[in-house]
């Protein structure tokens, strides 16, 4: 992992730091090249302005790890009010979670059950709930409770990082539920024991697990691919063809403000291509990762402070 990486990861996770930057005016405009606001009411916005150009949105509150179940429970009415406002404006979009956010930490089975009231009311609205995935001490407990929640429903899907050295074994692990699965690099700062350290490493497990993922089409998996490397996404449209899956047998998911050109060019070929919309105020972590992903970005930082 580069140095610029690493201390970024280990930034996003000091509360003084984050106290000192969250304030500064042009820390707040350089992350809204990643968010149209802090408020869901942007995030709505920018979710009926791409269902127009037939690209989908996943809305996310940002925040994890709380530490209360006063907190934990404000997150799950939180979102309850998102899907009401996706029905009631009829729009292309789902949710995504985080399980630290819904209170993994405080209390396991309370978590359980704000995620399945969740899960619930978003059938009845006709959309989906996804289960971000957070570090590796998380993933044992992400990955119960997401085949907890598929026992009973249809409408969930959970992250998976190529970067974890035990994802294959889990993803085969996964594979007979007929599961939805986003499958993304991995963005947090983990023990070379634990995650490839090696980006081409990362990126040649990522097309393993793809393809893994595309022979499964048949029997039901839904693969989303949750990436901007191109030459990936160009590498996993020529595997599906070759398997003979159909562009509507799996989607790709990007970040927004990240190959903004190219989501709209993808979705304008006939790929299933959704957006990623992040809001609310507890961007700190989450922004750090983002820096972390392309430390080039620092410089675009850095030029807004000057
Ligand atoms: C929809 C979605 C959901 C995600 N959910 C999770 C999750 O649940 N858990 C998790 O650990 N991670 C998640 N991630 C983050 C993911 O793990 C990667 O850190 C991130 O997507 C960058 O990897 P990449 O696949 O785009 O490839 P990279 O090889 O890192 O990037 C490919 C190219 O994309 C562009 N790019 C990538 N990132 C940035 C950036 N920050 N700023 C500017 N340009 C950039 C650059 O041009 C870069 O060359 C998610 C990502 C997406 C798109």
């Amino acid at each position: 992992m580069g140095v610029a990486r690493s201390l970024l990861l280990s930034a996003s996770r000091s509360n003084w730091i984050a106290a000192q930057l969250r304030q500064r005016a042009f820390f707040r405009r350089a992350v809204r090249r990643f968010m149209p606001g802090e408020d869901l009411e942007s995030a709505l916005v920018a979710a009926a302005d791409f269902g127009k150009m037939n690209i989908g949105s996943v809305l996310t509150e940002l925040g994890e790890q709380v530490t209360s179940r006063a907190e934990a429970d404000a997150v799950r009415d939180h979102y309850l009010g998102v899907i009401g406002q996706i029905r009631q404006r009829k729009l292309p979009a789902v949710i995504s979670v985080k399980l630290t956010h819904l209170g993994l930490d405080l209390d396991h089975a309370a978590c359980l059950t704000s995620l399945q009231t969740l899960i619930a009311r978003a059938k009845e609205a006709g959309t989906f709930v996804w289960i971000d995935m957070e570090e590796s001490r998380y993933v044992d407990a992400t990955l119960d409770m997401y085949r907890r929640a598929r026992a009973g429903a249809d409408n969930v899907g959970v992250a998976m990082q190529a970067y974890l050295r035990r994802t294959p074994a889990d993803l085969d692990a996964l594979l007979p539920l007929k599961p939805t699965i986003r499958l993304v690099k991995g963005a947090y700062n983990e023990p070379a024991r634990l995650a490839y350290p090696s980006k081409a490493d990362v990126d040649a497990m990522y097309f393993q697990l793809a393809g893994r993922m595309l022979e499964h089409v048949p029997q039901g998996a839904h693969p989303i691919f949750g990436t901007h490397d191109l030459r990936l996404i160009a590498r996993i449209q020529a595997r599906a063809a070759a398997l003979g899956v159909s562009p509507k047998g799996y989607e790709f998911h990007m970040l927004y403000g990240i190959r903004a050109a190219e989501q709209r060019e993808l979705a304008m070929a006939g790929a299933t291509v959704s957006v990623l919309i992040s809001y609310g105020s507890a961007w700190f972590a989450w922004y750090m990762r983002r820096l972390a992903e392309r430390p080039a970005n620092v410089w675009f930082v850095l030029r807004n402070l000057f």
